[in-house]
């Protein structure tokens, strides 16, 4: 068993992984800014609360403890902001990575689970999205998250650092324990919003263009559970721990859904109307995302198991009405 170094591990998804790593018998530290992370996400587990650009707090962790490998979240995610923001973007997302992957290197620790993302795809040519499609990110965060792929592959070339990829589509739902889920301030993704106005009568969803080129108007996503996602950094880590690198995989289930079909999934789960006005097309966001993840599939033996709609809205709501942070 490993012991792991997870940055932005009191995020909404590395706290998932966190706690999954310990389930498997590993060890982690977790280093995270708390700047979106939420202390309380984080148990069993060293909590260094740190900025990746601290090199002197990142030479203290990599000094003090011995990695076998890092789990890297740390980053902002939010596309929206990442076109009004660049610089946090790069600065952040592309300036601590660089300053993680130097630590690394000091210390002699070459093996590296990165969170991608789809948005390195921008607009897709075609859906379902293969690993092999054109790379061109259409915001800003998308273009944080591919110079970090490309800075992976230089590296491992250059130095040998192995790494994998993984491209999440939409991450979503919350831990089936129920310990752990989404809480992001403020809060701007779309299943905690479409259940924020089933809850509460007086709030209305803005959904965000009827206009798209999709069956129903509304954008088209791959919405994937967060247990999911952590089966897959699991998988992607024991690759690495048994000497492989450097690989890129789609993580979705192959099944996309529409916001309102979304929206309806919600009534049903929680038996309350989802009240809803149509707004503008949102900045950045494509018609249509829909994993091919068959590659993760055959190569990492994943199979996403609670990505079904009434699981993930179900956790969700579970977690909507009993947040413990
Ligand atoms: N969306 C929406 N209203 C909202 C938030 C999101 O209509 O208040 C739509 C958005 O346009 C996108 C989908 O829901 O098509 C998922 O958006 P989210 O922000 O959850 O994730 P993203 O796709 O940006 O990663």
């Amino acid at each position: 068993m490993a012991h792991i170094l997870v940055t932005g591990g009191a995020g909404y998804v590395g706290a998932v992984v966190t706690a999954r790593l310990q389930q498997a018998g590993h060890s982690a530290t977790v280093v995270d800014n708390l700047s979106t992370g939420h202390r309380a996400a984080v148990s069993g587990a060293r909590l260094v609360e740190a900025d990746l650009e601290d090199d002197a707090a990142l030479e203290g962790i990599f000094s003090a403890e011995s990695f076998a490998g890092v789990v890297h979240f740390a980053s902002h995610c939010r596309v929206e902001e990442s076109i009004v923001h660049p610089v946090k973007y790069f600065r952040d997302n592309v300036g601590g990575s660089l300053k993680l992957f130097d630590a690394m290197l000091r210390h002699g620790v070459k093996a590296l689970v990165f969170s991608s993302s789809c948005a390195v795809y921008g607009e897709p040519s075609q859906v379902p999205i293969t690993e092999d499609q054109p790379l061109d990110p259409i915001n800003p965060y998308g273009e944080s998250k591919l110079f970090v792929e490309r800075i992976l592959k230089a590296y491992q070339r250059a130095y040998g650092m192995r790494s994998v990829s993984l491209r999440y589509f939409n991450a979503c739902g919350a831990a089936v324990d129920g310990r752990l889920g989404e809480s992001h301030h403020p809060e701007t993704h779309l299943i905690p919003l479409v259940l924020r106005a089933a809850a509460d009568g007086d709030y209305a969803l803005t959904l965000f263009g009827n206009d798209y080129p999709t069956p129903d108007g509304t954008c088209v996503r791959d919405y994937i559970h967060v247990e999911d996602l952590a089966t897959a950094h699991l998988a992607a880590l024991k690759r690495l721990l048994e000497g492989m690198g450097r690989e890129v995989y789609n993580i979705g289930t192959g099944n996309g859904l529409s916001v309102r079909q979304i929206i309806e999934s919600a009534q049903r789960v929680t038996g309350s109307r989802v009240r809803h006005t149509v707004g503008p097309r949102r900045d950045g966001d494509p018609p249509v995302l829909v994993a091919d993840a068959s590659r993760a599939k055959s190569a990492l033996g994943w199979t996403p198991r609670y990505s079904d709609p009434a699981t993930i809205l179900g956790t969700a709501w579970n977690w909507f009405r009993n947040p413990r942070y």
